[in-house]
């Protein structure tokens, strides 16, 4: 089979996920036999860089041979069983090491992000009423947030391509003011940005705290908004509002989660610990779909009684699958193992310094990086430029993606500087 093969079969039989399938005509998918590290190969046996980690979920590369063996160990004991009623080792420990890393006690287990900003929101809107304050059942979130496309999810995502569509169907929530430092006015700092993002949730939250169950953000990184990155002051002001109003912090580390914005957990930057953190993604290194809420003793208490409906009556068939459970522990043991957050803080600066060239070129504007995330948007680009760019990447063994203008590399941290040179003076060629 090659891949004309593949894609034939594809467009007659799939139909693709934030894909319009007519643009497949064009850019057919590209049909991918396997991985290594970094690298996707195609049926034709042509290499392709992972620039983008896979939509962000690959941590260690493809098929890693610690993750895949932790796999098959899992496979010939048990590979699923309910978790109503049933426990096993592997969601017991994963639960016990996701507890001493973020400080969270309880974790909840789905299958992929949307469902844990699902479980995120249920569980603040049920504490307070477990609580005694069933008015408090809103939700605030960020301008051009993104933390999910179920319904509930969608609700407190803003990105107007994936929202607009729904709209009656969702439940109103608000959009506070976003601390993008690319937002800020002439000469404003990107802290100050953020503090002004602050004020303006402060004047909200003083009017709306009442009726508000849970401000919602992602730490530090606006993925789906274009890596839009911004001060870490913001949290630490995001979690005293909070406090103070006695309104719920969720933070969705689904796509910064484990190491991606150069700590552990993007929360440690502002020293913040959130009353829910909803992690996927890298969780499980890329390998299998598994979500995670983690949240406090108090709010655990407040489930915790004889009335069956006081409890939390949420579930999905695959909750805490073993062999995705083994998988995230794999990950957590190579962070340890392989001191990954150092190295990848060295990691860092070399691809900073190598992207230097390309951060001055002139059609290149509010160039940022952080942790392993580097991005850029262009000044000039066309309509219709991601498909382009992402097209004429792809011929150069290069797969990326561009969110709108915005190009950035996200990749694996297995990248040698090797391929960070080639990344690096692709994406120039193809601006020049
Ligand atoms: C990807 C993502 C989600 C949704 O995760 P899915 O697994 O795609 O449902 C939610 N929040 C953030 C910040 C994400 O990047």
């Amino acid at each position: 089979m090659t891949n004309a093969d593949w894609q034939d079969r594809t467009r007659a039989a799939l139909w693709h996920p934030c894909t319009q399938m007519k643009h497949l005509e064009q850019v057919p998918p590209l049909p991918i036999a396997r991985g290594e590290g970094p690298w996707l190969i195609d049926y034709d046996g042509r290499r392709y860089l992972d620039c983008i980690a896979s939509w962000w979920v690959n941590l260690f590369g493809h098929a890693h041979p610690r993750i895949s063996a932790a796999i098959t160990d899992q496979l010939a004991r048990i590979e699923h069983v309910i978790l109503a009623g049933c426990t096993h080792a592997p969601v017991v420990e994963l639960s016990e090491r996701l507890a001493l890393l973020t400080g969270l006690s309880h974790a909840f287990y789905g299958s992929d992000g949307a469902s844990a900003t699902e479980i995120a929101l249920k569980m603040s809107f049920h504490y307070w009423r477990n609580a005694g304050r069933p008015e408090k059942t809103g939700f605030v979130s960020l301008q051009n947030g993104y933390h999910g496309e179920t319904l509930g999810a969608l609700s407190v995502t803003d990105v107007a391509l994936f929202k607009h569509t729904y709209a009656t169907l969702l439940r109103h929530t608000h959009q506070a003011m976003s601390p993008d430092a690319r937002l800020a006015a002439p000469g404003e700092s990107a802290e100050a940005r953020a503090l002004r993002a602050a004020a303006s949730l402060e004047s909200w939250l003083a009017e709306h705290a009442h009726a508000t169950a849970a401000l919602i953000l992602e730490p530090l990184v606006q993925g789906a908004a274009g890596m839009a990155m911004y001060h870490p002051i913001y949290l630490s002001c995001a979690r005293e509002m909070c406090d103070r109003h006695r309104v719920h912090l969720i933070a969705d580390e689904i796509a910064v989660g484990f190491g991606r914005t150069g700590t552990l957990f993007a929360c440690e930057q502002a020293g913040v610990r959130p009353d829910f953190l909803c992690l996927s993604k890298g969780l499980t290194g890329g390998y299998l779909p598994l979500s995670c809420v983690l949240t406090t003793d108090d709010i655990y208490a407040a489930f915790y009684d004889d009335a069956t409906a006081r409890g939390f009556l949420h579930s999905h068939s695959y909750t805490g699958n073993p062999l995705a459970c083994r998988a995230a522990l794999a990950v957590l043991d190579i962070f340890e193992a392989d001191d990954v957050i150092r190295t990848n803080r060295a990691k860092a600066a070399r691809f900073t310094g190598l992207l230097a060239p390309l951060a001055a070129h002139p059609r290149v504007e509010h160039f940022r990086s952080l942790g392993m995330i580097w991005a850029f948007d262009v000044r000039d680009a066309a309509p219709g430029f991601g498909m382009d760019f992402h097209r004429r990447a792809l011929e150069m063994g290069l797969f990326l993606r561009p969110i709108g203008n915005t190009v950035y590399f996200m990749p694996p941290y297995v990248v040698e500087e090797e391929e960070m040179r080639l990344m690096a003076s692709v994406v120039r060629r193809l601006l020049d």
